[in-house]
């Protein structure tokens, strides 16, 4: 529009030239200011872009998302019509710019934007924010929120297709995955940046539920997140404070004696009661509490380890702490566990560490170099959940693994679903081919129990025999049941 205006004013000028002959003076200067007026407006263009643009996908940035939204939000508290914001995360984008570099991300970050265009009308605007972080406004969906979320869904489902198809970075095929959250807006409920938090959190749900997903924002999730955060910052004091306690999950033989125990983290909270280790542990693992808590865990198991030396009962009791790949990955993790069995003094190999499959997955030259060294103290190792990820057989076989523990979405089943019985019976042949020992984990009925043995599983933990319990508890099962 400033060129057209640039043009229609020297035409301006010549015809005036043309007008008064004489003044050919002034007409030149007219001419002169209308051409430094035009690089001028070129400039300005040029600085525009820079601000309101990203330099990589020439999609609009953060800035000039704000304004569209508000002007969209403007537009749909006049005419009354539902809005959506959306926000897109490339799955494992990290791995791809670590492994094959930031040039291969970048293109792949330009293929993506493009391809996105090709999905929204021209109405409605995508802006990047950063990283691998898109923002769609989707504009006049409709009158009803249900309506609305529907053609957000169609849209999303658009883009799924579109983003899954591969991509040729330089010499590389890649195939690649997204997660979306979206939220709806109607006029001025909501401000920019809180509508846009909504749809960021909606995002990482859908990261929870396997990637590949599209997840709506609602007034539900926002009171999870904010238990969320009350519970982190509670967290902070729960050690002090001791507020922790160990219960302990008998692990028995199939002639029902006891040989060892899981122990298994409670939060007492002073006014939520007893908090589940599901509900904290996630928490904890992503502000870096684990590390803290993780340490409490183990030394209070090796002091309960050293108190079972004394008593004929419990001597030959093995404990299990579960260690989260969070502690794991510390530097520090090997030292801090030689030196907690050393200052307790307990028996290394009445000690059981257990790992869940996830962690095999990065750094495993790092990986193996630690479990050796557990290995070497005689501390055992049991990969728990097993049967859940992607363990690869060679790594079992490198891994000097002690147990597989066999998850217990498969022993649920195991009665009434044939294919469950198959994987249980394709571990257990596997792990005793490797000279690993296995355990059930969830055993509980009897019929279970039974269907494991039959297929040569002898060590089971479940309701059947108890469930976790305080150390009191435990210890009156133990004389009860030995
Ligand atoms: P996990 O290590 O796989 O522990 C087994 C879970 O199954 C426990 O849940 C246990 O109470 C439950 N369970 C045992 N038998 C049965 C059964 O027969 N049926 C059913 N339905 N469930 C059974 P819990 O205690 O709520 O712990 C959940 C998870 O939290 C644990 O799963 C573990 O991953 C984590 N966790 C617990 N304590 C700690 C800890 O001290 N440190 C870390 N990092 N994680 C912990
Ligand atoms: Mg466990
Ligand atoms: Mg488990």
């Amino acid at each position: 529009q400033d060129d057209e205006k640039a043009k229609r004013a020297a035409e301006l000028v010549i015809a005036n030239k043309e007008l008064s002959f004489q003044d050919d003076e002034k007409a030149k200067r007219a001419a002169e200011l209308v051409i430094a007026n035009k690089e001028l407006i070129l400039q300005h263009d040029k600085i525009m872009t820079l601000a309101y643009y990203d330099m990589l996908t020439q999609l609009p940035n953060r800035w000039l998302l704000f304004d569209r939204l508000n002007q969209a939000l403007a537009t749909s508290a006049r005419n009354g019509r539902r809005g959506a914001l959306l926000f897109l995360d490339l799955d494992h984008f990290k791995n791809l710019n670590d492994t094959l570099g930031h040039d291969i991300g970048d293109l792949l970050l330009q293929q993506v934007a493009e391809r996105l265009m090709s999905c929204i009308r021209e109405e409605d605007t995508i802006a990047r924010l950063g990283g691998d972080e898109f923002v769609i406004v989707l504009e006049d969906l409709s009158d009803s929120a249900i309506e609305g979320a529907a053609k957000t869904n169609d849209v999303a489902e658009k883009i799924f297709l579109t983003l899954s198809k591969p991509y040729q970075l330089k010499s590389h095929f890649y195939q690649n995955t997204t997660s979306i959250g979206a939220t709806l807006f109607m006029g001025h409920e909501l401000k920019p940046n809180e509508l846009l938090k909504q749809a960021d959190i909606a995002m990482y749900e859908s990261k929870g539920k396997g990637r590949n997903t599209l997840s709506f924002f609602s007034s539900m999730m926002q009171e999870v997140i904010t238990t969320r955060v009350n519970i982190e910052n509670e967290l902070h004091r729960a050690i002090e404070q001791e507020q922790f306690q160990l219960y302990y999950q008998v692990q028995v033989d199939h002639m029902g004696h006891p040989f060892g125990a899981e122990a298994l983290i409670r939060w007492q909270h002073p006014k939520r009661g007893v908090i589940s280790p599901i509900d904290f542990i996630p928490i904890a693992e992503d502000t870096g509490l684990i590390i803290g808590i993780g340490q409490w865990v183990l030394e209070t198991a090796c002091a309960q380890l050293k108190g079972w030396e004394q008593d004929p009962l419990t001597r030959h009791l093995t404990l299990s702490v579960n260690v989260s790949p969070k502690q794991f990955v510390e530097t520090e993790f090997l030292a801090q566990v030689q030196a907690t069995v050393q200052r307790y003094g307990i028996n290394p190999t009445r000690l059981k560490l257990e790992f869940t499959e996830s962690m095999l997955v990065d750094n495993i030259k790092e990986i193996i170099f630690t479990i050796n060294a557990l290995n070497e103290i005689g501390i055992k190792i049991s990969l728990d959940d097993f049967g859940t990820g992607y363990s690869s057989l060679q790594y079992l076989k490198k891994l000097l693994i002690y147990q597989l523990k066999i998850d217990q979405s498969f022993v649920r089943d195991i009665v009434t679903d044939s294919q469950d019985e198959v994987i249980i019976r394709t571990i257990i042949a596997m792990a005793h081919s490797l000279d690993i020992s296995v355990i059930a984990e969830g055993v509980e009925t009897e019929a279970q129990r039974q269907l494991l043995i039959t297929n040569g599983c002898i060590h089971f933990q479940g309701y059947l025999f108890s469930k976790p319990v305080p150390i009191d508890e435990f210890e009156l099962l133990i004389r009860k049941i030995h």
